[in-house]
C-alpha cells in the first residue's frame, strides 16, 4: 500500500473527508507502535496535537479560509525552537532547555494552520552523519533496524519512511537533509543559503546551516519549500528574492534538460551498487530527452577537508554560547568561577561534540589560522567557483547522495574520519551554497534504499525541482515503503 502524501491528506481534511483530528490520530497511534523501535523522536505532545487539530476541523466545518497545510501532522527537528515544549539539539546541555520564542519556520507552518506534533532525534547539535551522536539514543533505519538512518536528521527521515507523517523538516549542513534521506528512501531538500531563515536554528556552522523539508515525493518537498521560504529580516542571511509557486511549477512543460556528470562523484570508494542505481537513473533522463554531458569539479576532491575545517571553527565559536551561565546544564557543585564554565561543558557536551570544539578552536588559533581557517576559505571559494562554471553548460549535476547505503549500527563510531568520509558528495553543496535534494534512485540486492542527488545554481530550486519531478513521474522508487510503514 502507498502511503498517502501530504497534499493528499491536506485535500482530504479540506474537503472534509477527512478530519485533521483522525490523521492527528493516526499520527499518535504510528508513534505508539513505532517510537520504541525507532526511537524517532525527543519529544512530542498528544493532547497539543489533539487541540489544534479540533480548532482547524471546527473553523473548516465553519467555512472558514485555511491554511495551505490546515491541519497536516508535522514533525520538525530538535534544533528548531519552539515556545511549546523543549529544543534540546540532541544534546545534555539543553536536556531542559525552553526556548522563549519559535524559529522563523515554526512561525510559518503555524500559520500554514500545520499541526507540529513533536520534535526529531538528531545527532548532538547535527554534528554527525548516523544519528548515533544524539545524547538520548540512537534512531534505527525503518528498512533494517540493525542500520543507522542516517544523520543528522535521522529522526525526520525515519518517521516519513515508516509512514509516521507525510512531512518533517530538517537541516543540513554538509548532507544532514539529504544524506538521511538517501539512507531511508524518501526526498529530501536543502534550499540555496538564504532561501529559508535561520532564526531560530540552534546554530551549527552559520555559513553552511540550511532549513529544509523531508517528503514521500516532489511535489510536497516543493508545498513545504513554499511555506517556509523567503526574507525574514531577524535573520540577515535570508535574501530578498520572490518565492515561486513551486508547486504549479512542476506541471508546465521542460522545454530542454541538460544534465552534468561529473567524474569526480563516481570515483573511489563508491559501492558498485550505488554507481549502478545512479547511472540507470540518467538512463531515465536520457530516455526523457535530457542531455547527460561532462562537467568537471575539480577541487571536489579538497571538499571533505575544507568543510571540516570550516565547520568546525564555526561551530568552536557557536557553542561557546553554552557556558553554563546563560543557557542550559550548569555543573552542581562548581570549585570557582571557571570551574562552572569548565565542568557545565565537560557534563554537558558529547564526545564528539567536544572533538569539534578542540578542533575548530585550534584552527582558529593564531599561528594555525592562515594554514587551516584561511587556507579552507580559499579552497571552499575555489569549490564555488567550479559549480558556477559547471552550472553555466548544465540545469543541474547529478550523482549518488552516498558513497554506500546505510551502514549498521556501530560500524563507523570508532572511526570519526570514516563517518566523515560518508559526506563525500554532499558537503560541497554547501560550501558553495547551491541547493541540492536526494530522491530514491532504487534498492540495494539486501533491500536497502539508494538516493539520487541533484544539485542546482542559486535560487534554481524550481528548475531543480521540476527536473526532480521529471523522474518521478517515470519511475516508483518513491511509493516505496518499508514493512513496517504498513499499518
Ligand atoms: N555529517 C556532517 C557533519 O557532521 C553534516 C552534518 C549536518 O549537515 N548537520 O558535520
Amino acid at each position: 500500500m502507498t502511503q498517502p502524501s501530504l497534499i493528499e491528506i491536506r485535500d482530504a481534511i479540506r474537503s472534509g473527508q477527512t478530519s485533521s483530528r483522525e490523521y492527528v490520530q493516526t499520527t499518535l497511534q504510528r508513534i505508539e507502535q513505532l517510537e520504541h523501535r525507532l526511537g524517532m523522536l525527543i519529544s512530542h505532545d498528544a493532547e497539543r496535537a489533539l487541540a489544534q487539530a479540533e480548532q482547524i476541523d471546527a473553523k473548516i466545518a465553519r467555512g472558514e479560509p485555511v491554511g495551505e497545510l490546515a491541519g497536516v501532522p508535522i514533525l520538525i527537528k530538535d534544533n528548531l525552537c519552539t515556545r511549546f515544549g523543549t529544543t534540546t539539539a540532541g544534546s545534555r546541555i539543553l536536556e531542559n532547555y525552553r526556548a522563549p520564542y519559535d524559529a522563523h519556520v515554526v512561525e510559518r507552518l503555524q500559520q500554514a494552520g500545520a499541526v507540529i506534533v513533536g520534535k526529531t532525534n538528531l545527532d548532538e547539535f547535527a554534528m554527525g552523519s548516523s544519528t548515533e551522536n544524539s545524547a538520548f539514543k540512537p534512531t534505527r533505519n525503518p528498512w533494517d533496524l540493525e542500520r543507522v538512518p542516517g544523520g543528522s536528521s535521522g529522526g525526520s527521515a525515519a518517521a516519513v519512511a515508516a509512514g509516521v507523517v507525510a512531512g518533517t523538516l530538517g537541516s543540513d549542513t554538509g548532507g544532514s537533509i539529504r544524506q538521511p534521506a538517501a539512507f531511508c528512501g524518501v526526498c529530501g531538500l536543502k534550499p540555496t543559503y538564504g532561501r529559508v531563515s535561520r532564526y531560530g536554528l540552534l546554530a551549527y556552522g552559520s555559513s553552511l546551516d540550511q532549513i529544509g523539508p523531508f517528503a514521500r515525493n516532489v511535489r510536497d518537498l516543493a508545498l513545504l519549500l513554499h511555506t517556509i521560504a523567503g526574507k525574514d529580516h531577524r535573520d540577515s542571511t535570508s535574501v530578498d528574492e520572490p518565492v515561486p509557486d513551486y508547486v504549479a511549477a512542476l506541471d508546465r512543460p521542460l522545454r530542454r534538460m541538460r544534465i552534468g556528470y561529473a567524474e569526480e562523484y563516481f570515483g573511489e570508494g563508491l559501492d558498485p551498487e550505488v554507481r549502478a542505481a545512479v547511472e540507470a537513473a540518467l538512463d531515465v533522463y536520457r530516455a526523457a530527452g535530457a542531455e547527460v554531458v561532462p562537467v568537471h569539479l575539480p577541487h571536489m576532491k579538497y571538499a571533505i577537508a575544507c568543510y571540516y575545517v570550516v565547520a568546525v571553527a564555526e561551530a568552536s565559536s557557536n557553542l561557546a554560547r553554552y557556558d553554563g551561565v546563560h543557557y542550559g546544564h550548569r555543573t552542581a557543585r562548581p570549585k570557582d568561577y571557571l570551574d562552572v564554565y569548565c565542568s557545565s561543558r565537560q557534563e554537558g557536551f558529547g564526545a564528539e561534540v567536544r572533538r569539534r570544539i578542540m578542533l575548530g578552536t585550534y584552527a582558529l588559533s593564531s599561528g594555525y589560522y592562515d594554514a587551516y581557517y584561511l587556507k579552507a576559505l580559499k579552497v571552499r571559494t575555489l569549490i564555488r567557483q567550479d559549480f558556477e562554471h559547471a552550472f553555466a553548460d548544465v540545469d543541474v549535476i547529478a550523482s549518488p547522495t552516498t558513497p554506500t547505503p546505510a551502514v549498521r549500527i556501530g560500524e563507523k563510531t570508532s572511526d570519526p574520519l570514516a563517518m566523515y568520509l560518508m559526506d563525500i558528495y554532499t558537503v560541497s553543496v554547501n560550501l558553495a551554497g547551491i541547493p541540492g535534494l536526494s530522491i530514491p534512485c532504487g534498492f540495494t540486492r539486501a533491500g536497502l534504499p539508494i538516493g539520487l542527488q541533484l544539485m542546482g545554481s542559486h535560487f534554481a530550486e524550481e528548475k531543480l525541482l521540476r527536473i526532480a519531478h521529471e523522474y518521478q513521474s517515470r519511475t516508483d522508487w518513491h511509493t516505496k515503503s518499508p514493512a513496517l510503514a504498513q499499518p
